[in-house]
């Protein structure tokens, strides 16, 4: 899966989730991203370099306000989120709130790299981007973020 950057014609900004940038190219030519803030159908990919929410030394920051990240992405419906999220809890290990200091960790090398997942404030996402550390917002449903390991 892949992250793009994605603004409409009215200057808005959000994301869109695709497997690879063909895919994304498709969904434009067919028509089947719109902003999810205004409804408009001119949809660009910005500039920006794309991020993977899987792989090396990229741990998925998850957080937990659903109606928020729901309305970030163009084209996810509820069952296409659910399934990425069940993938994502089932994959990583829970954090909890040490979510930032972990994925510090994980980036300069003082925890063993693998993926995790917990809970970030948005400024916290932000001061971990500016460090150059990866981080996806998912929104996760209670009952999964809850569940045991
Ligand atoms: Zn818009």
């Amino acid at each position: 899966m892949i992250v793009f950057d994605l603004g409409c014609e009215n200057d808005h900004r959000f994301e869109g989730w695709f497997s690879s940038s063909e895919d994304f190219e498709r969904q434009q030519r067919e028509d089947l991203l719109s902003c999810p803030l205004c409804g408009s159908h001119a949809i660009t990919r910005r500039l920006t370099a794309a991020r993977v929410n899987t792989g090396r030394a990229e741990p998925p920051a998850v957080q937990m306000t659903r109606e928020q990240a729901a309305s970030q992405y163009a084209n996810f419906d509820a069952a296409r989120l659910l399934k990425l999220v069940s993938h994502i809890v089932e994959n990583t290990e829970d954090v909890g709130r040490a979510f930032p200091e972990e994925a510090r960790k994980i980036h300069y090398r003082e925890a063993p790299e693998r993926q995790i997942r917990g809970t970030a404030s948005p400024q916290e996402v932000d001061a971990l981007r500016e460090e150059g550390i990866d981080v996806v917002q998912l929104p996760v449903p209670p009952h999964l973020g809850d569940k045991p390991h």
